[in-house]
């Protein structure tokens, strides 16, 4: 007979239910069980076998519902909520069509964007602005968000640090733009000055991304950068590490227009500067080059793909079916939502409409499968993919339970189907980041969400009557 072995303490033990794990090795567990100890996952497996080996401080019990790794968006401009419920940027302009029409007005586009990220905000403005974002966020099943560029994004670190939210933020840089589309683009902010903010904002952040919220270096666009821009850049990611990302080949003219301009694609003239690279994620890349494919593929570089957001505006984001060669070619290719600041989608909105507009385009039922859609919003690429994308030991537990009981899962085949099919945000019971629970049983834990919008709402009136 053997002595029985003495369970080990561990901080979270979560059983209950299936885990979908994403892990090539460990599959889908009918009836997992997964221990948590200091954030990170260190034992995966059979409920039953589990049991015996912990002694937990804290347990959750899923009742049925399954486990899954937290969900990321990759691409989210969460300054730009300071703006919510203002009227579009195409209703408020009074042009004929709209600003995405005919492949994009890409100078006013980039215009837009590059004066939104320079424009001198306090803080405290962002801040307000990202806290009931990030809030419904968590509440959804997003554990890690990206911000895509945006003003003042300090205001965002500490909106992000507050609600325990997973955050890569970082400065927008672009220094050169078209006043009013037509005349060629000039330089419209001192290069120097932006990248000594970026510098500082990176030496004040996390850069090494062992910590929950990382610096992050946002290239608003090519189109919008000076070769002094771009050559700072990649001396400030070879000096620090920092990860970087940039808006490229988006619509039908923007490769066009850069190439006039500069003479090659916004992706090959971050290939020139170095800029291209495992830290490096390809915002959008959409329009693209066998070349540049393989260019993508051969430095490790991740492509981010918002199919909600970007078939919203027109892009044309599943027509040009960049995302089944980028797959082939092995480029990792990660969800976001690119939708605000008048939409906050959340996790299984973002799967749909990779499922739907893929299969759609391909015009085959198995061109994007439910298992690929999971792994795309998972976050194990991108500027948060360090540790992150599976239920493994040695990952963040970073997790979410999705309560995938009652009628409305009946019909699902198997516990991917139902989370990737039939789960809306609202079924999401549990969101974990770093082993903590931030939502439990459906309700944000030691949030006061209504406040959170008060504030918002006074932080609006008050930007107002400055302007
Ligand atoms: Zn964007």
């Amino acid at each position: 007979m053997t002595a029985p072995v003495a369970a080990t303490d561990c901080d979270l033990l979560i059983t209950g239910g299936p885990v979908i794990t994403l892990d090539d090795e460990l599959g889908t567990i009918a009836q997992g069980a997964v221990a948590v100890v200091d954030g990170v996952i260190v034992d995966v497996g059979e409920s039953s076998a589990l049991a015996g080996r912990w002694r937990p401080r804290e347990r959750l019990d899923t009742h049925g519902g399954t486990l899954v790794p937290g969900f990321t968006d990759q691409h989210v401009h969460l300054g730009s909520f300071l703006r919510a419920r203002a009227s579009a940027t195409a209703e408020r302009s009074g042009r004929s069509a709209g600003l995405f029409a005919d492949g994009g007005d890409i100078a006013a586009i980039v215009e837009l964007v590059a004066r939104a990220c320079a424009e001198p905000l306090d803080p405290r403005f962002t801040y307000a602005a990202a806290r009931p974002v990030l809030a419904a966020m968590l509440r959804s099943g997003f554990t890690g968000v990206v911000d895509a560029g945006g003003p003042a994004p300090a205001g965002i670190v500490e909106a992000a640090k507050e609600l325990g939210i997973r955050a890569a933020i970082g400065p927008s840089l672009a220094d050169t733009w078209s006043d009013d589309g037509t005349e060629a683009p000039s330089r419209r902010i001192d290069t120097d000055a932006a990248l000594a903010a970026a510098t500082e904002f990176v030496a004040a952040t996390d850069s090494t991304g062992q910590n929950r919220v990382v610096a992050l270096l946002s290239c608003v666009d090519p189109l919008a950068c000076s070769d002094e821009l771009l050559t700072g850049m990649a001396e400030l990611v070879a000096r620090t590490g920092v990860p970087m990302h940039a808006h490229v080949n988006c619509t039908a003219n923007h490769v066009p227009v850069h190439r006039a301009l500069h003479g090659n694609t916004p992706i090959e003239r971050l290939a020139d500067f170095g800029l291209l690279g495992p830290g490096t994620t390809a915002m959008h890349a959409v329009y693209l080059s066998d070349r540049e494919v393989r260019l993508l593929a051969r430095t490790g570089t991740t492509v981010n793909h918002n199919p909600l957001g970007n078939a919203f505006l027109g892009f044309g984001v599943a027509a040009q079916k960049s995302v089944p060669r980028l797959t082939e070619a092995g480029v990792p290719v990660v969800l976001g939502s690119d939708t605000a600041p008048n939409w906050i989608p959340g996790p299984f909105d973002l799967i749909h409409a990779a499922l739907l507009l893929q299969r759609d385009a391909a015009m085959d039922d198995e061109a994007l499968s439910c298992t690929a859609a999971l792994a795309m919003t998972v976050g194990g690429a991108g500027p948060l993919g360090r540790g992150g994308g599976a239920i493994a030991p040695g990952k963040l537990a970073d997790l979410v339970v999705v309560g995938t009981v009652g009628p409305k899962f009946y019909a699902a085949p198997d516990p991917v189907s139902a989370v990737a099919l039939q789960a809306a945000g609202a079924d999401v019971t549990h969101t974990i980041v770093d082993g903590r629970i931030v939502v439990a049983d459906s309700e944000l834990v030691g949030i006061d969400a209504a406040q959170l919008v008060a504030d918002w709402v006074g932080a609006r009136r008050e930007l107002d009557e400055m302007r």
